[in-house]
């Protein structure tokens, strides 16, 4: 009898054929690596194995008795770019690739057939009963991911997390076969990576005075001084870690708008350096605002879009931003760098006369204009070192930078725009993969609003009906964002972003044929078996809502 009848993979292989009998897995296994980098996918696989497991796999040159054989080369027999194949029979498993990242994934497909033990008899196992095999059904798989950008975002402006969660985010990421983890590290709430030329981002902007209590515009302040930031050495850190799970680390820096932070830091780069910053206290009464010791300039303490933002009137202003991405590049080898683009009120650009000189200068028509020479500007500069612009859809308005590949989050009409242009796209629309609205209709925890199930989830396509099949090769795929006003703690990030992130990393990888809520839900069972393991914690209400 073998441990399972079915399958239970996600996101779901191209083609997966279960063959007879299963393949004892024990410590008499060796994993059989013959290519060095072929290593890093071997680590992943043993560390999984000694951290749920509490066993790990000798590596070896040669095939023993029972063996895994990981291998990459190129033999084309692999069906498209980073495919694998895995096959599992009583003697062994192998897994080929034409290219690691392949490899690496018929790892974590090796790692969802293992046998589905509950979580709590794991437990108990970890506790004085160590598992001394585990079995793997037998299977014949061929696979290969549909889009090749399949990303999470996660924002750490609004709320931070340590390094240990930040990693545990990017193996949420490896264990989806996606491949971006798209890092918002600066907003008007906070300023979180250290930049050595500018100590003040993280000294001032890394920490603010208090942040509203409840849902915006909030019931009151709690006064507590909140914040904190990752130094270079931690960056480089995550980064690695990234890498060595073939993720790109894509970094954001906020530009024009979300700017508070480094404002607070250093004041010149407003328009209006000694206009004191407003911090609305409670909003809902619509009354206090809070400005305290004196300082011109704060942190913002409550969430939503403000008017002060980068002067673009002042060279002295891109100087600064130049400089920064300087470390920023040394940091993240990424050929992508978002600067954000969104949500850049331009109230004060219209009266500043820093601004207005510049629109005249420039020969600009109006200030939507002058975001677009803001956003080329640094395009140009990141062009020139090799690295390609990303930034949301509001870069279309007043022309798109030459190069610029565009994150759609307002729906998908500026991902249709822009690759109508034949710009690259990365669909990110606030319905269905905005992961801080709420999964379940009442559910009693705060989210920022919207409604955005496991189903929805599911059930998106990221290339819209209304675009033309001419285009369709301009998506790159898509991303689920995960703005963190109401988490404070990782355990909310990850209730929130488990399970739809299954359900995304199947949006993404597998064939559009072989898409199936039923047979999904099905899969989740072995799925909310397996976030047990990983000790994270997860909505259940598309279980409940079932019922
Ligand atoms: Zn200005």
């Amino acid at each position: 009898m073998s441990v399972s009848q079915q399958l239970n993979i996600i996101p779901q292989p191209v083609s997966a054929k279960k063959l007879t009998g299963d393949f004892k897995l024990s410590k008499a296994t060796t994993i059989v690596v013959r290519d060095e980098e072929d290593k890093r996918a071997a680590k992943f696989f043993n560390d999984y194995l000694n951290e749920i497991y509490g066993f790990m796999l000798p590596l070896s040159k040669d095939e023993g008795k029972d063996f895994i054989r990981v291998i990459t080369k190129k033999t084309g027999k692999t069906p498209a770019k980073d495919g694998y194949t895995l096959l599992v029979w009583k003697e062994g498993i192998i897994i080929e690739a034409d290219t690691h990242e392949g490899t690496f994934y018929g790892i974590q497909t090796l790692i969802q057939l293992l046998e589905p033990y509950d979580f709590k008899s794991i437990i108990s196992k970890k506790n004085g009963i160590s598992v001394s095999s585990l079995l793997v059904p037998a299977v014949s798989i061929q696979d290969y991911p549909r889009f090749s950008y399949r990303g999470m975002h996660l924002d750490v402006g609004r709320h931070l997390y340590p390094v240990t969660f930040i990693k545990k985010f990017i193996d949420y990421i490896a264990l989806h076969k996606m491949n971006f983890f798209h890092w918002h590290l600066t907003d008007d709430q906070g300023w979180r990576i250290e930049i050595k030329k500018y100590p003040k981002l993280t000294e001032v902007g890394g920490y603010r005075n208090g942040t509203i209590v409840g849902h915006f515009p909030g019931t009151s302040n709690d006064n507590q001084r909140y914040g904190g930031f990752y130094t270079q050495a931690e960056i480089k850190e995550v980064v690695k870690y990234a890498t060595d799970r073939y993720i790109t680390v894509v970094p954001e820096i906020e530009m024009p708008g979300h700017a508070s932070a480094a404002i607070a830091a250093y004041p010149w780069l407003s328009c209006f350096p000694t206009k004191k910053t407003v911090i609305k206290q409670n909003g809902s009464k619509g009354s206090a605002v809070k400005q305290s010791g004196g300082d011109v300039k704060l942190v913002q303490e409550t969430w939503g879009v403000f008017d002060d933002v980068f002067c673009a009137g002042k060279d002295s202003t891109f100087h600064f931003l130049e400089g920064v991405l300087d470390e920023v590049l040394a940091l993240f080898p990424s050929k992508y760098i978002h600067v954000g683009g969104d949500e850049s009120p331009k109230t004060h650009w219209k009266i500043c006369p820093h601004c207005q000189a510049k629109i005249k200068r420039q020969g600009l028509k109006d200030v939507h204009q002058l975001q677009s020479y803001f956003i080329q500007r640094m395009e140009k500069y990141l062009n020139a070192k090799g690295r390609i612009l990303i930034g949301w859809d509001e870069i279309l308005e007043g022309g798109l930078a030459p190069n610029a590949v565009v994150m759609s989050w307002r729906g998908e009409r500026g991902g249709i725009a822009a690759a109508k242009e034949k710009h690259y796209v990365i669909m990110t629309p606030q319905q269905p993969v905005y992961f801080d609205h709420s999964q379940i209709k009442g559910e009693d925890s705060i989210t920022i609003g919207g409604y955005n199930p496991l189903e929805k989830v599911y059930a998106y396509e990221p290339v819209p009906k209304e675009m033309p099949p001419e285009n369709a090769k301009y998506v790159m795929g898509a991303q689920a964002n995960v703005w963190t006003e109401y988490m404070k703690y990782p355990t909310k990030v990850e209730y929130m972003i488990l399970p739809r992130m299954s359900a995304l990393s199947e949006v993404l990888w597998s064939t559009k044929g072989n898409k199936n809520y039923p047979d999904f839900l099905r899969r989740m069972k072995a799925q909310t078996k397996r976030y047990g393991l990983w000790q994270a914690s997860y909505s259940n209400g598309f279980a409940k809502a079932r019922l």
